[in-house]
């Protein structure tokens, strides 16, 4: 029987999860270790367009195609562009048969985590440091414990990896954009003119140096993000987080003058209002191959959200690491031979990501936005027509 290395993955993200699952699938072990304490810790997040190319690839790899489908919102794939007095200036409605359908994030850990055995993760573990042994192992220090020996160290534990620091020196740099957070429950019944506004699936208004992102999650919610060219401070400095009600009103000061049924929008938020600043890594980042240790999804490749790739290029590195993995004699070379590809492939999707942060808010206004979605559209009827 062929023996694989003792295997330790940090962080139950999609990436993660998706490289435990395909390993679990081909009876391959490995223990994630993931700092929240339990599934259900924290509210995941948005959501996410997974793509035939990648995010679904990493699905149907993984054997889990089906409950994907049954999670996918193939409805909420729809883009609008308003002005800020309210006027629709871009409207693509009918795009349910387009191949990018929206999951809510907290949708697809479930469908991820009911694929493994309980066991395998590992909660409450907040990784601290990754310890070399003199035998080329590594031990894995927590707050009040050290586990290991480990052969294959997977850092999938995000943007401030801590598994990082052993192969790049590189820390993710501030994009010069902070997002505010914010969300509305139960739109469907409690804003209908709201819901309508948004439609199904996103919107968004640039205008006065600072934008809205509007976007239809499941379960009648709506999540948003206000958008800011602004020092890294300037979110903590701004809003008091700690008073929902001050928060909102503060953000709704920063859009005074834009049209009553865009501002209520920020207006009808829940309590849930919180700062995403943007950061990234540079574009082709990689690192000297290290025996042990390797890097996936955005431990390895930051990305600024704008070309909605990140979580995909996450779980289709997930595919390709468990591929080679299941696919090599030797797993060195299997690390090896992923990384070299793993670097290439991220290349073009971190390069329009960091384009799109780098032009947000620009002179141009909504101009850039509309040519955007509008070539989204262009390509995709003259897809359906071909
Ligand atoms: C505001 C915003 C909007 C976004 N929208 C989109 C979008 O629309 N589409 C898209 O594709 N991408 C989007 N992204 C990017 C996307 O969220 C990430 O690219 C994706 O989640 C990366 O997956 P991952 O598994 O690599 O890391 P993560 O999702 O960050 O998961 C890392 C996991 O590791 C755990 N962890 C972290 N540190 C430790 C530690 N020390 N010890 C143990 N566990 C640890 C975390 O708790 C987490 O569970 C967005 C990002 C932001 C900030």
């Amino acid at each position: 029987m062929r023996s694989y290395p003792r295997i330790a993955i940090i962080g139950a993200g999609p990436g993660g999860l998706t490289l435990a699952r395909i390993l679990h699938q081909a009876g391959v072990p490995a223990s994630i270790f993931e700092r929240e304490e339990h599934a259900l810790a924290r509210p995941q997040g948005g959501t996410l367009d997974l793509h035939v190319e990648s995010g679904q690839l990493a699905m149907r790899r993984a054997g889990l195609y089906e409950e994907f489908l049954q999670i996918a919102r193939y409805e909420d794939q729809g883009s609008r562009l308003y002005d800020k007095d309210g006027t629709l200036i871009f409207a693509d409605d009918d795009a349910d048969d387009s191949d990018r359908p929206e999951v809510d994030r907290t949708a697809l850990r479930q469908t991820l985590l009911a694929s493994l055995p309980k066991e395998i993760i590992r909660w409450n573990h907040s990784l601290r440091e990754v310890r070399p042994r003199d035998d080329g192992t590594y031990d894995l220090v927590f707050e009040n414990e050290m586990i290991g020996p480990f052969d294959l160290v997977i850092g999938a534990d995000g943007s401030w990896s801590k598994v990082r620091p052993l192969v790049s020196s590189y820390r993710p740099q501030y994009s010069g954009i902070t997002f505010i957070e914010f969300g509305i429950d139960d739109v469907d019944a409690s804003h209908p003119d709201l819901a309508a506004l948004v439609g199904r699936g996103k919107i968004g208004i640039e205008a006065d140096g600072r934008g809205l992102i509007v976007q239809r999650n499941g379960n009648s919610h709506l999540r948003g993000y206000a958008i800011f060219r602004v020092p890294t401070e300037w979110a903590e400095k701004t809003f008091d987080f700690t008073s929902p009600a001050k928060a909102r009103a503060r953000l709704a000061a920063e859009f005074k003058g834009w049209a009553p049924r865009i501002l209520g929008l920020v207006e009808a938020s829940n309590d849930h209002i919180v700062s995403r600043p943007i950061y990234a890594l540079p574009v082709g980042h990689h690192w000297q191959n290290r025996i042990g240790i390797t890097l996936l999804g955005d431990a390895a490749h930051v990305m600024s959200p704008f070309g909605g790739e990140g979580v995909n290029m996450a779980m289709l590195d997930a595919a390709e690491l468990g591929r080679q993995l299941l696919e090599n004699d030797e797993w060195k070379d299997a690390v090896k031979a992923y990384e070299a590809e793993m670097f290439e492939r991220v290349i073009e999707a971190a390069e329009h990501a960091a384009e799109a942060v780098a032009t947000e808010l620009s002179h141009l206004g909504a101009e850039l936005s509309l040519q955007h979605y509008q070539a989204h559209l262009d390509a995709r009827l003259q897809g359906s027509a071909a």
